[in-house]
Formats: structure tokens, C-alpha cells, sequence
């Protein structure tokens, strides 16, 4: 789970790090009180779990308290990269003299964490690691030994931090071990014209697996989450929104990742993630469906289905009766292999519906649905 900035810099606050006073608010008229007690100035920054806020227009400076409430009214419900802001932070302005990036993140590949840090901070890593490679700083850390004092010292040095952020460093490494997290990251981590070094930003995922220690989260605030995900969640589907217009729908994790390669090898970019699981029944098949086909952004169908346990037969079943119940505006294409593969395409073949194909091989499917969603 990603916390909003206002609880990562709770959680950097608990552990000693500087951060600016702030307060978070879903009112325009709050946001005037808050501006006051904070002095005034504010910056206004929306709460949404994405990056990129500022250039999006979701972290404008107030000058006062009346101009704080105008702005908190602008940018509460604006869109920002598909998130709807529910809550502005207030937060005092602070005088950058310079400002830096830093995090950590688990490296599944090598099993331990990955520090990445630059003196270049501010801007998006990903584009000062694509243009200034040279100037963002690698180095991982063995989880048994932590950031101490002397790794902090060592990160600090590649990256080109002042030494004030040894301390920050090893308390961030702190926030990342107690608090159960994947990824904590600072960015910006700026130090002011007064020489102190504060944490203006930060992002933090909680690994959900540590849930049942953390429960002061509570479940998955669902309203924050984007609209599709929250209703398949709510529906016991495993969903996850993609950019693209091909809609997957698979059962098993693996079966569903390859299916999103292959389908992007056809050239088309996948809309989603769906894993009905082992019992696709035709309730799962239909809620699988409604969740796919009400993304505006899908312009076809791919149901890949690898039958096992439960057998492609019982698969197509739900599929006939999920179109009895869900309206199919796009069109589906559908692959059965597997145990009962046959009796399963009888089945579809029996319905006959105009807006679904069937494939008999995965490659032609993904192929088929990618040509649909892609036709003009
Ligand atoms: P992001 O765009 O979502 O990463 O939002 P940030 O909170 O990181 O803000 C973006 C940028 O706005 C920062 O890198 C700063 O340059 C600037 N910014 C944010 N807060 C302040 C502030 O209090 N003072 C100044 N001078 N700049 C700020
Ligand atoms: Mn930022």
C-alpha cells in the first residue's frame, strides 16, 4: 500500500526528520485557518498517491490565507494523472538552497535494498538517470546490516550529499525497517539557506504483507484508489489498471503476466490485470467482465484461459452466462486450452454471439485482440 505525503511525513516526523509544518484538509475554508495558524504563506499541495504533482499544477505557493482557500478550491477534485485530490496538506514555505533525492527500495533481484541518491533532486530520477547517469548514486545495503552511521556516510559521499544528511539518511532507514516499508523516498530532501536539511516530500509503500503489525492504516482506504480497482476489490478480483486498450482477463497470475507480454509484443499495450483465480465461475466471469468492460479505454477483449482444475467447459459456461447479465459493448476474444478445451469451444460455438471470437492458439488470440483494439 502507497501512504499519501502527509502520512509519509507523519512517519518521518515520528522518526526524527525534519519536515515542514503542515496540515492536511478536505475544506477551502480550512485551508484559510490552517494558512493562518501556519503563518500565512502555504504552500498548497494536493494529496494524491502519484508523482509529478508539481507540474501537474498540484503544489502552488499561497500568499496569504484568503489566497490559500481560493487555491485549496482549485485544486481539490482536480485530476492528476488519473487521481482525483480528496485533500489538500498545508504546508509552511520553506527556502531551498539546494535540494537532493534519496531512497531506498527493496532489490528483489539481489535480496537486499538499493539506496538510490542524487544531489540532483527535485526532478523527476528517472529523467536526470536518463540524461546525467553519472550524477545518481547506487548502492545497496544488506538488510541484516542496515544504514549505520558509516553507511550513511559512504551513500553520502557517492552521491554527493552534504554530510548533515548522514543523520537523515540512517533515520530513514529507520522509517523503512519499522514501519514495514518497500520503498521510502525523499525527493525533495533539500537543505535550507539557514543549513538545515528537511524532507519537503516523500513517498512511502507499505509492504502489505506486514499489514496485521501496521494496522494503524487501517484496510485499503478503497477511496483514493482508482474507481475500477476499489470496485473489483469489493468484488474479491484481483485487478490492477494498465494504460492500454486490450483488456486481460486470465486465470492464474502467471498465465495473465505472459498474457500481458505477449499482447504487447502484438503491438497493442494491455488496459488492465485480471486474474479471475482457479474457480472461474460464471459470477467471477461476470464481475471479471463488468469491471473490464466499464474502462472507457478498452477497446477489446482477450480471455485467456488455461483450464486445470476447474475445467475450460465450466469456464465457458460462465462466460454464456455472463453475457446473459453483462451488456458486451466491445469484442471478446477468447482462448480455451486445456483440460476440456473442446467441450469449452462447443459451448461458445452453441451461443454464437457476434461479439466474441474465439483463438485456439494464445500468440493468434493476443494477436486477433490486439488488431481489434487497434482498428480505427
Ligand atoms: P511533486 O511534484 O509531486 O514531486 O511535489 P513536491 O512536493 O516534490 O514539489 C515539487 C517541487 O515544488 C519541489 O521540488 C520544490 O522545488 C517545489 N516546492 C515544494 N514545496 C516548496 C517549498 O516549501 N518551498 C519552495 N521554495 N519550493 C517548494
Ligand atoms: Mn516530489
Amino acid at each position: 500500500m502507497d501512504l499519501f505525503e502527509h502520512q509519509a511525513r507523519e512517519l518521518f516526523e515520528e522518526h526524527g526528520i525534519l519536515v515542514p509544518r503542515a496540515e492536511v484538509t478536505d475544506s477551502p475554508k480550512q485551508a484559510r485557518e490552517i494558512a493562518r495558524r501556519l503563518g500565512g504563506r502555504v504552500v498548497v499541495k494536493a494529496q494524491v498517491k502519484t508523482g509529478g504533482r508539481g507540474k501537474a499544477g498540484g503544489v502552488k505557493l499561497a500568499a496569504d490565507p484568503a489566497a490559500a482557500e481560493i487555491t485549496a478550491r482549485q485544486i481539490l477534485g482536480m485530476d492528476i494523472r488519473g487521481h482525483t485530490v480528496g485533500k489538500v496538506m498545508l504546508a509552511e514555505p520553506i527556502d531551498i538552497e539546494s535540494e537532493f533525492y534519496v531512497s531506498y527500495v527493496l532489490d528483489r533481484a539481489t535480496g537486499q535494498f538499493l539506496t538510490i541518491a542524487s544531489a540532483e533532486g527535485g526532478m523527476e530520477i528517472e529523467e536526470v538517470a536518463a540524461t546525467r547517469p553519472e550524477a545518481v548514486a547506487r548502492v545497496p545495503v544488506d538488510p541484516a546490516q542496515g544504514v549505520t552511521s558509516a553507511k550513511a556516510a559512504e551513500i553520502a559521499e557517492a552521491a554527493g550529499l552534504p554530510a548533515q544528511t548522514v543523520d537523515v539518511l540512517v533515520r530513514l532507514w529507520t522509517v523503512l525497517t519499522r514501519e514495514d516499508a518497500l520503498l521510502v523516498e525523499v525527493n525533495p530532501l533539500v537543505r535550507t539557506r539557514q543549513g538545515r536539511i528537511l524532507a519537503l516530500d516523500g513517498k512511502v509503500t507499505l509492504d502489505d504483507n506486514a499489514r496485521f503489525r501496521q494496522t494503524r492504516w487501517g484496510d485499503r482506504d478503497t477511496a483514493h484508489d482508482d474507481p475500477l480497482e476499489a470496485a473489483a476489490a469489493a468484488k474479491g478480483l484481483n485487478y490492477v489498471k494498465l494504460d492500454g486498450e486490450v483488456g486481460i482477463i486470465g486465470n492464474g497470475a502467471g498465465l495473465v503476466m505472459s498474457t500481458l507480454d505477449v499482447v504487447a509484443g502484438c503491438g497493442a499495450r494491455p488496459a488492465n490485470f485480471l486474474d479471475i483465480g482457479g474457480g472461474a465461475s460464471a459470477r467471477i466471469m461476470a464481475d471479471g467482465l463488468s469491471v473490464v468492460l466499464s474502462d472507457p479505454a478498452v477497446k477489446s477483449v482477450f480471455v485467456n484461459v488455461f483450464g486445470g482444475i476447474t475445467a475450460c467447459d465450466a469456464v465457458a459456461d460462465g462466460i454464456v452466462q455472463a453475457l446473459d447479465t453483462v451488456r458486451l459493448t466491445k469484442p471478446l476474444v477468447v482462448r480455451l486450452d486445456g483440460n476440456n478445451a473442446a467441450r469449452g469451444r462447443a459451448v461458445l460455438d452453441d451461443r454464437a454471439h457476434p461479439l466474441v471470437e474465439q483463438v485456439t492458439t494464445m500468440d493468434g488470440a493476443a494477436r486477433r485482440a490486439a488488431e481489434l483494439a487497434t482498428a480505427r
